[in-house]
């Protein structure tokens, strides 16, 4: 299996290097050269095996020979015995036809721990038989942060270093990332936005010296082997309420656009999914997008599900790639014009885009109403994220159709949003109860690239 990048002046690498390098060298992102397929037969044979039985069925054609069948199975039992729940990722019925896939029982209560977890794992069995030392970068507007963290800390060949926006994250989310005793982990609050964050590791993947002097590799949701984890789920749910003998919908709480990426890989691997539905906040471009009205990032305005708080998601570049044909000069061209302002979105292109995916936006005032509704009607407290995704998934339900919303994090990750729009307290599970007594350990950081590049250089190169 070969990997290509998005501006195509990138090597083409197998899924080991794609996963270890993260960002392609000419700021593109890795997709896989072709999409494997599944047959029908062996999704309807998905029926009732174990979450992570399928996660090899699903996974094994994208990884070549990194791995043995042995190796990639004990890594996958490895990544998902930390979740709290024996089918991983559970279905909850919130309405006729209308069901939450609940992806917060991984041990930072967000979904990213499916990925994370995974990744973490591969790094570990990757690194250890090339003896090769590694120093993770990411930047999070709080969840990939935290799952991130609890992924790598403690493993011998990795140093982590994490840039979230000082004061934008949840006390949960900052607490998950400051309190790890492990020496190999660094949570670093840096002065402004998420994309601030995402735009300086940018430039440190840019910076050819530093990436090689420090071993960079990146575990940001542009990562390859993050979004083909989150690929399972798509068709655990969907075989669950019936496919591939009928179709299924799905919405998906987006910010930079890996899930719901991950849902149009799997249906480009054979699995039926009807609709996919790009679910936004106030902070609406991918909508604005879709709809037609071109790619202009305008500002990011803080809301009440904050990992949603993005302008530049990064993972639309993929779904833009395959929009136009897998034309890596027009997506390079397109990301050229971002730069200086934004794009518009060539009429073939959106037809494409849209005949992949629809979208829909969720307000504050709306987001606050759906958990309380949802909590009166069903007893299901929703974190805000998982509300703007019910909130649009309800306008997109059609009869004959399952809708499966994504409910990407714990209620209790975002307590003060939950309790104000429900008038409840949702508690921490027990395996966390203690958060807030541990101990925190962070660094604050200027936004500025050369300072923490010596910081980084001066914790890891001894
Ligand atoms: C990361 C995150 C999202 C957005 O997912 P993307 O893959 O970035 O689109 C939504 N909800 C929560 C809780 C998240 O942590």
């Amino acid at each position: 299996m070969k990997y290509v990048s998005t501006r195509g002046k990138a090597p083409i690498l197998t899924f080991e290097e794609a996963m270890l390098t993260g960002l392609a060298r000419d700021g593109g992102l890795y997709l896989p050269g072709t999409i494997p397929q599944m047959a029908h037969a062996e999704i309807a044979a998905l029926a009732g095996v174990s979450y992570e039985e399928a996660a090899f069925r699903v996974m094994r054609p994208f990884i070549g020979d990194a791995f043995t069948d042995a190796e990639f199975e004990d890594i996958i039992a490895r990544a998902y015995a930390g979740f709290a729940h024996a089918a991983r990722a559970p279905l909850v019925q919130l309405a006729p036809g209308h069901h939450l896939l609940e992806l917060f029982h991984g041990p930072t209560l967000a979904f990213k721990d499916f990925a994370m977890q995974l990744i973490g794992q591969l790094f570990e069995a990757s690194l250890k038989r090339s003896g090769q030392r590694v120093c993770i970068v990411g930047a999070t507007s709080g969840d990939t942060g935290s799952a991130a963290i609890d992924a790598f800390r403690g493993l011998e060949m990795v140093d982590v270093f994490i840039l979230y926006p000082n004061g934008r994250v949840s006390e949960v989310q900052r607490r998950q990332m400051s309190t790890a005793t492990e020496s190999n982990v660094h949570a670093l609050a840096m002065t402004g936005h998420f994309d601030d964050c995402q735009a300086c590791v940018k430039d440190m993947f840019n910076d050819f010296a530093f990436r090689d002097e420090v071993g960079l590799a990146g575990v940001n949701s542009i990562n390859w082997a993050r979004v083909l984890a989150q690929v399972v789920y798509f068709f655990t749910s969907a075989v669950a309420l019936g496919a591939p003998h009928r179709k299924v919908s799905f919405t998906v709480p987006t910010g930079n656009f890996g899930d719901v990426f991950a849902g149009y890989i799997a249906r480009r691997m054979g699995l039926p999914i009807d609709r996919l539905v790009v679910a936004t906040n106030q902070n609406d471009i991918l909508h604005r997008c879709l709809i037609g009205n071109g790619y202009v990032p305008d500002g990011v305005i803080p809301s009440i599900s904050p990992s949603m708080d993005i302008q530049v998601s990064s993972n639309f570049e993929r779904a833009l790639f395959e929009a136009y044909g897998r034309d890596a000069s027009a997506t390079a061209q397109l990301m050229e014009e971002l730069k200086t302002g934004g794009f518009s979105v060539s009429q073939g292109a959106l037809e494409a885009l849209r005949e992949s995916f629809d979208s829909g936006r969720c307000d504050e005032d709306q987001t606050r109403a759906t958990i309380r509704r949802t909590w009166e009607e069903t007893g299901e407290l929703l974190c805000p994220h998982s509300a703007v995704g019910v909130h649009v998934a309800e306008d997109h339900i059609t009869p004959d159709v399952p809708m499966i919303t994504l409910a990407t994090a714990h209620p209790a990750k975002f307590p003060a949003a939950v309790e104000e729009a429900s008038g409840q307290h949702p508690p921490l599970p027990l395996h966390m109860a203690d958060l807030y007594e541990r101990e925190e350990r962070i660094t604050e950081v200027d936004n500025d690239l050369g300072a923490i590049e010596s910081l980084i250089k001066e914790r890891t190169l001894h």
